[in-house]
């Protein structure tokens, strides 16, 4: 059976696996990302994490024919390369992200959003398995998703499709004020919704004990109502966001990932009973489901990607 390499390239952590055919990770391996170190460095660390996972391809007699890397930024899958980033990876914005890892690994590659990786994980093998359609929500230190259609993840005309922290939301507002958002933009869903977003609210609404979101949520558990109203806010406006989109996009079923989704039935119920609050009649009875692959999600979706180049590479072998 042919394998491939999967990569999740994040800011703070470079997980990949050797990938079969049928998207079993069958070894796993991470690094992390020297994310301020600049373009060149994460490359090689990216390298250096793909020729580990080659030589344990070699030692389990496997061969391994392409590289698929998930990565932080706006990619153009076309051509492989980052057309924008924030700084979480200094310097990453302009990287010919594909060009540069086939030449230091000898594999060819694909690329795409790490995001849009997720979703085609999530789609693929996990919770969004079996159905056309598929609206993949992550939540947590952003907001990010991926809208999946016939198996593969819509990534718009300049591939910033599934930016969906950022677009308007009735909940990020402070007296009459939209909350700055780290895209630049204000009153945006990620302002409100994003883990540090409820924990920034938690500070502002008078807490002090909490040190992050996890806090945050354990403080809410037991009845704290700093932590209560911030956790709650953030949680309406994270389903008052998914239910407007389920409106416009009406996916077979949502998948929702990320911290804040696997953080306990305090956020998950808030924001299950906004987004059901939202949803037009005829989507009544909408799957509304929790991820399933973790942190390998990623890697199988970037793995998809790279599957796919196998037949034209073989073509050109003909
Ligand atoms: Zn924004």
């Amino acid at each position: 059976m042919r394998h491939v390499i999967g990569i999740d390239l994040g800011g703070t952590k470079t997980a990949g696996g050797i990938v079969d055919g049928g998207g079993n990770v069958v070894f796993s391996s991470s690094a992390a990302t020297p994310a301020q170190s600049g373009a060149a460095a994460v490359l090689e660390n990216t390298a250096a994490l793909v020729r580990s996972l080659q030589g344990e391809a070699l030692r389990r007699s496997l061969r391994v024919d392409a590289l698929g890397i998930g990565s932080a930024g706006v990619i153009d899958s076309g051509r492989g390369v980052v057309v924008s980033a924030t700084d979480a990876i200094r310097g990453w914005a302009g990287t010919a992200l594909t060009a540069e890892l086939s030449a230091l690994t000898g594999l060819p590659a694909a690329a795409l959003n790490d995001v849009h990786a997720h979703a085609l994980g999530e789609s693929w093998l996990g919770a969004g398995a079996g159905v056309p359609s598929v609206l993949f929500i992550g939540m947590g230190t952003g907001v990010g998703g991926g809208y999946v259609l016939d198996g593969e993840c819509i990534e718009g005309a300049s591939f910033t499709a599934g930016h969906v922290g950022h677009f308007a939301s009735p909940f990020a507002y402070e007296a009459g004020e939209p909350l700055a958002c780290s895209c630049g933009g204000s009153g945006h869903v990620e302002a409100v919704a994003s883990g540090p977003a409820i924990h920034a609210l938690y500070r502002r609404l008078g807490g002090e004990s909490a040190a992050d979101t996890r806090g945050v949520y354990r403080l809410a558990a037991d009845g704290d109502p700093a932590a209560s109203e911030a956790l709650r806010r953030g949680a309406a406006a994270a389903g008052s966001a998914i239910g407007g989109l389920a409106n416009i996009l009406d996916p077979a079923v949502v998948v929702v990932g990320g911290g804040l989704a696997f953080a306990g039935p305090l956020w998950w119920d808030e924001m299950e009973s906004h987004t059901r609050r939202e949803l037009l009649p005829p989507l009544a009875a909408l799957r509304i489901v929790p991820a399933q692959l973790g942190t390998t999600a990623a890697i199988r979706g970037a793995a998809r990607r790279a599957l796919n180049l196998l037949p034209a590479i073989e073509g050109t072998h003909v």
